[in-house]
């Protein structure tokens, strides 16, 4: 469970660096850590280690990778990420990313994708209110 949660907000701990180091200029969705093909090679080099090693180890890096995959599954949800990095620069997103208004915090709020981020924190919290 923790080696999950943890692979599942690794991607955004590039943010410490977009809001101190990079200071906003480049999209944190354009870094290696939201790349999939980087996620891709740890769950591929998990593998081999699970393949060849005989503690839960491995097993942990696999879920950590795993979640950190997903993690950009959900980030397609509601906004860009460039499934084809570094070879191909073409971001894709499940959604449109017009803006209706001229705040981000106002375009991110009022979107359906919001409300669907929502719901997996509600069913999140329901789940483990629901096993005690
Ligand atoms: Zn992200």
């Amino acid at each position: 469970m923790l080696w999950g949660m943890l692979g599942a907000i690794a991607p955004d701990l590039d943010l410490f660096y977009y809001y101190t180091i990079d200071v906003y200029k480049t999209p944190h969705h354009t870094y290696l850590t939201h790349f999939p093909i980087f996620w891709l090679i740890l769950i591929l080099i998990s593998i081999v280690w699970l393949r060849l090693s005989n503690s839960q180890s491995p097993a942990f890096a696999f879920i950590f990778a795993l979640n950190g995959l997903i993690h950009l599954i959900l980030d397609t949800l509601t906004g860009n990420v460039f499934w084809l990095a570094p070879f191909l620069s073409t971001p894709f997103s499940f959604v449109s990313l017009d803006l209706e208004y001229n705040s981000w915090k106002l375009n991110y709020f009022t979107h359906w994708a919001f409300i669907f981020e929502l719901f997996i924190i509600w069913w999140a919290i329901f789940l483990r209110l629901k096993r005690n």
